[in-house]
């Protein structure tokens, strides 16, 4: 069988604010297979970010151990962990964080600059991309000049543009209406059917049953790890709910 996406054992982390600690992860073991859609859920300072940024490489541990893709990440400098993140994983955030004054085309080809490729075959790549999330047509367009779910599909294909083992998305879908949001899970149910393994941060229980698994963090413990026998589907969810205004955000 293949090596498993995410291995952590006993993953610890506090954050030191002075004279304070704030244990943020209090040892969470748990491995994801290549291929999941895992959600990750629990309220509000339960430490579902915390455990994001570290499976995403953005944070180091306190303690315990995380071996992403086959390789133990403990110990890693940071232009490792940098060229780790920049390889293996793609990121969408809640708030989008495309770069406002530059094109749609131009954000989803940014992680190609710190690559090899040719200046030729990124913007071919980063094209192929956009049109794969259905905005070929808005290739010149400013962040400014597209609706909120516009946004976050030049998101995806950003976090596509590196052919990433997987996607970690934390609460892609917050600042989105009920219909766009199935449309951003569809896409990314779309891209999990493909082979892509999806961790999704999210604290609504509606956004978590299109996910296959169910992680609940409480208190910075893994308290819960459920299957989801059949998740919705994304697609067909959409056939029942009501088209919004194009020009909604
Ligand atoms: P969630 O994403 O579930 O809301 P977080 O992972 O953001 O939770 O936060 C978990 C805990 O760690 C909270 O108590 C939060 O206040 C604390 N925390 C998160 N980031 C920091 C930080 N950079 N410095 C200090 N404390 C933090
Ligand atoms: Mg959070």
């Amino acid at each position: 069988m293949a090596e498993p996406i995410v291995v952590t054992e006993g993953l610890t982390k506090d954050y030191h604010l002075g004279p304070h600690t704030v244990h943020a992860l209090r040892g969470v073991s748990v491995t994801i297979e290549r291929g999941e859609f895992v959600a990750v859920m629990g309220p509000s300072g339960s430490g579902k970010s915390t455990f994001m940024n570290l499976l995403g490489c953005l944070d180091t541990s306190s303690a315990g151990r995380y071996v992403l893709d086959g390789q133990d990440v403990a110990g890693l400098s940071a232009d490792d962990l940098a060229r780790i993140r920049n390889a293996k994983i793609g990121f969408v955030f809640q708030q989008f964080n495309l770069l406002p004054r530059t094109t749609a085309l131009e954000n989803v080809e940014l992680p190609l600059l710190y690559g090899t490729l040719p200046a030729r075959e990124r913007r071919t790549r980063a094209q192929q991309r956009l049109a794969s999330v259905g905005l070929a047509d808005r290739a010149g367009h400013h962040p400014s000049q597209l609706s909120g779910g516009q946004q976050q599909r030049v998101a995806i294909a950003r976090a596509l543009v590196n052919d990433p083992a997987m996607i970690l998305a934390d609460e892609p879908t917050g600042n989105l209406d009920t219909r766009t949001s199935v449309e951003v899970l569809a896409l990314l149910q779309g891209l999990n059917r493909a082979g892509l393994t999806i961790v999704l941060v999210t604290h609504e229980p509606d956004i978590a049953t299109y996910a296959s698994r169910h992680l609940t963090f409480r208190d910075g413990r893994l308290r819960a790890d459920e299957r989801v026998e059949a998740p919705v589907d994304a697609a067909v969810a959409l056939t029942s709910l009501p088209r919004e205004d194009e020009d909604a955000a």
